[in-house]
C-alpha cells in the first residue's frame, strides 16, 4: 500500500468510497428520475427591511427521491451540473416558477414591484438557446419579464465571460431582472458589476453571520452596501436569523432581507396563505 504524505496522491479511506458510492447512486437516480414528479420548487419571501412588506421570493429547488428521500440542492445541484441534466432542471424551475407567478398574479396577490428570483447555473446559461428558452417560458405563461429575476453566483462568472455577458445583456434588455448572488465572496466584484447589468446584489450569509462582531467583516458591509446603492442596485441581505442582525443591516441602509427571521422557504400553497395574512 502507498504511504500517506507522499507524492500528492490521495490516500484511500473507506469514507471516500462511501461518498463516491453515494455520488454514483445519486447520479443514477437523477438520470432515472421523472423530473416533473420528483423535483419541485419552494419559495422564500424577500421582504422590505423597513416595512416588512413582501418584495419578492427566491425559488429554491427540492428533490424528493423515491430511493433517497429529500436530497439537499447543495448536494444535487453540483451533481446535475456535471451534465446537461442541469439545463433540464433549470428549465423545469423556470416553468414551475412562471406558472406559479401567473397564478398568484391572477389571484391579485402580488405587489407591483414583485419579482421571483430563479437560480441559474453557468452551464445552463452557456446553452446557446438559453435566452430564447427563458423568454418563451415567460411569454407562454403570460408573465411579464420584470416579474422574474435571474440569480447568478459571483464566483462562477469568470468562466467564458463573453458569451455569458452577451446572454445576460439580452435578458436584461428584454426586461428580466438580474441579481448577483453571494456578493462579496467571489473574485471579480467590481469589474463584474460593470460587465453585467445587475439591478440587485445579494449579500452572502457569511457577512451577515459576522455583522454583530467587531472588526473587518462588519466594517466591510457598509462599504459593500454603499457600492450597491451608488450603482442603483437593490441590496438583499441573505440568511438573516436574528432581530439584532436585521437592526444593524437596517442602520447600514440595506433595503431588503431574506432569512429565517422573516420566513422560511415554503411550498406555493403555504406562500399564498402567508401572503394573504401578511399585511397585519
Ligand atoms: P443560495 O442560492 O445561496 O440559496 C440560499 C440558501 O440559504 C437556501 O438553501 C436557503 O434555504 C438558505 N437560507 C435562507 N435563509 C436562511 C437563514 O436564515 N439561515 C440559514 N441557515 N439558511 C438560510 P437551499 O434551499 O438548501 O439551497 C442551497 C443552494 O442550492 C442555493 O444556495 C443554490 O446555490 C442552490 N440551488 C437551489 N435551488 C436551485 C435551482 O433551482 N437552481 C440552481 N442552479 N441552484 C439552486
Ligand atoms: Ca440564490
Ligand atoms: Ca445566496
Ligand atoms: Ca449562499
Amino acid at each position: 500500500a502507498q504511504q500517506p504524505g507522499g507524492g500528492g496522491y490521495c490516500v484511500f479511506q473507506p469514507s471516500m468510497l462511501a461518498r463516491e458510492e453515494r455520488v454514483q447512486a445519486l447520479l443514477a437516480a437523477m438520470d432515472a428520475a421523472t423530473l416533473e414528479a420528483e423535483f419541485s420548487m419552494v419559495y422564500q419571501p424577500i421582504c422590505d427591511l423597513r416595512s416588512g412588506a413582501l418584495h419578492g421570493v427566491e425559488a429554491l429547488m427540492r428533490w424528493h427521491s423515491p430511493a433517497f428521500g429529500p436530497v439537499s440542492p447543495a448536494e444535487f445541484i453540483p451533481l446535475a451540473e456535471r451534465s446537461e441534466r442541469i439545463s433540464q432542471l433549470g428549465a423545469l424551475a423556470f416553468r414551475k416558477v412562471a406558472a406559479d407567478v401567473a397564478q398568484w398574479q391572477a389571484q391579485g396577490l402580488l405587489p407591483e414591484d414583485f419579482t421571483a428570483h430563479v437560480n441559474v447555473s453557468v452551464r445552463q446559461a452557456m446553452n446557446v438557446h438559453f435566452f430564447e428558452q427563458v423568454r418563451d417560458i415567460a411569454l407562454s405563461a403570460g408573465v411579464a419579464p420584470p416579474r422574474i429575476t435571474l440569480e447568478l453566483t459571483e464566483s462562477l462568472l469568470i468562466d467564458d465571460a463573453h458569451h455569458l455577458q452577451a446572454q445576460f445583456r439580452q435578458l436584461s434588455a428584454y426586461g428580466f431582472g438580474l441579481c448577483l448572488d453571494d456578493f462579496g465572496t467571489g473574485y471579480s466584484s467590481l469589474s463584474t458589476l460593470h460587465n453585467y447589468d445587475f439591478d440587485c446584489v445579494k449579500l452572502d450569509r457569511s457577512f451577515i453571520l459576522r455583522v454583530t462582531e467587531e472588526g473587518r467583516a462588519s466594517s466591510l458591509l457598509p462599504a459593500i452596501i454603499g457600492i450597491a446603492r451608488s450603482q442603483q442596485m437593490h441590496c438583499v441581505a441573505e440568511g438573516v436569523e436574528t432581530e439584532e442582525q436585521a437592526e444593524l443591516l437596517r442602520a447600514m441602509g440595506c433595503e431588503f432581507v431574506q432569512g429565517y427571521l422573516f420566513a422560511r422557504p415554503m411550498e406555493a400553497q403555504a406562500l399564498v396563505a402567508w401572503m394573504r395574512r401578511e399585511p397585519d
